[in-house]
């Protein structure tokens, strides 16, 4: 009996932070790898989980989410982006941003759809796009700025446009979008049916004074987005799994048609928590200041090495060009880095669809100053 199965994806590797995570703890590297913080988050936080579980909080929260939370979502995104959503019809509690990016692709793509990606690309959308018989239409993004080419964007739109994917904070490239990048959004997208997912997971991961602009604040483009953020990053709590998506009630009924069936419903105890924990706005409005300083350790840790800091506007994310000191590949250096100077980075390619020849890579600074010092005496010595 032949058991092996037909893979529906059979060029698709395991994600790079699968597989780097892996060689990182085989070698016993200073992680730098994939993105989540080597602190605990606020113990406040960690002693509302424990009250919520003796208080009974175990069994199926409603399969949105629990009212309170998406009560509690809704306020602070009027308060911040001065968008109205109705937490009734209109907030999805997902396991992570993860599943939400999973459930607004199939909601939407059909078998033959085009979707703009930029890339580098988070490494999640292309394969569930092509998974929903999707066809990913990439356009590059330059370095140093990362900006997008909005002619080309134009160029690139067709009758069988579906959707454009776009993420701001952006991981890897710590770029961010700006006001005229929506103006030119909203102008391309006027008078057709394109619809965006906008990937918001950084959004309070943000430097220098500059304000996030979220894709809700844009009445026009609040219309045809799912708006996606996760609670991971904002709570230095990545393990708890918990995001959420704000989208108009017409995209929302068909989200949940997709999230019933994914999880149904998200972990009840952390929800309640997260509901609590949002009433303290400092919590989040203070981390751009927070990892601002870590960026800006990270970087004079790095000031005598050989390798050159990319500009970093947000996320926890650096990148740096090592071209002065190899000409190996980048997944080739990596692997180099952390078997024979024990530090973990991720290479670029993998958020590229085709081979690139950058010498770029990505090191997380959501760690303690330790760790980064620790690192860096590393990094210096190469
Ligand atoms: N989008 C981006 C840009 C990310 O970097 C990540 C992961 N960190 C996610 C989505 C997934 O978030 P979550 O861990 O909440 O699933
Ligand atoms: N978003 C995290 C990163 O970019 C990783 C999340 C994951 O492992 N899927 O490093």
């Amino acid at each position: 009996m032949n058991l092996s199965i037909q893979s529906k994806m059979p060029d698709l590797q395991f994600s790079v932070f699968a597989v780097i995570s892996q060689l990182s703890e085989r070698h016993r590297a200073v992680n730098l790898s994939q993105g989540f913080p080597d602190f605990n988050p606020d113990p406040a936080l960690v002693q509302l989980v424990s009250e919520n579980l003796k208080q009974g909080k175990n069994q199926y929260a409603p399969m949105p989410g629990i009212l309170p939370l998406r009560q509690a979502l809704a306020e602070k995104i009027e308060k911040l982006y001065g968008a109205t959503y109705d937490p009734e019809s209109e907030i999805t509690v997902t396991a992570g941003a993860t599943e939400a990016l999973y459930a607004a692709i199939t909601a939407t793509v059909h078998s033959g759809d085009e979707v703009i990606i930029f890339e580098p690309f988070y490494d999640a959308y292309p394969p569930v796009v092509q998974y929903a018989g999707g066809k990913p239409i990439f356009i590059p993004l330059q370095p140093p700025n990362f900006s997008i080419p909005w002619q080309r964007v134009k160029q690139a739109v067709s009758k069988r446009t579906r959707l454009i994917i776009l993420n701001s904070p952006h991981n890897p490239t710590g770029s961010l979008l700006g006001k005229n990048d929506l103006a030119q959004l909203a102008g391309i997208t006027d008078g057709t049916s394109i619809l965006i997912i906008s990937d918001e997971v950084y959004e309070h991961i943000i430097f220098d004074g500059r304000a996030h602009v979220s894709l809700a604040s844009y009445p026009e483009l609040r219309e045809r987005s799912f708006v996606i953020s996760s609670f991971g990053k904002t709570f230095h709590t990545t393990g708890w799994k918990v995001g959420y998506c704000a989208a108009p009630k017409p995209l929302t009924d068909e989200f949940r048609k997709i999230h019933q069936f994914i999880t149904y419903a998200v972990n009840t105890p952390v929800q309640w928590v997260y509901a609590a924990f949002l009433q303290q706005d400092q919590s989040y409005l203070q981390l751009g200041d927070f990892y601002q300083s870590k960026r800006d350790l990270f970087a004079r840790l790095l000031e005598n090495s050989r390798f050159k800091l990319l500009p970093c506007h947000g996320t926890y994310f650096q990148l740096t060009d090592y071209g002065a000191i190899s000409d190996l590949p980048d997944f080739e250096f990596v692997e180099r880095l952390i078997k024979e100077h024990g530090v973990a980075a991720i290479p670029l390619s993998p958020f590229y669809s085709q081979p690139t020849h950058q010498k770029i890579i990505r090191f997380c600074f959501a760690k303690k100053d330790e760790t980064l010092q620790q690192a860096a005496e590393r990094l210096c010595r190469i």
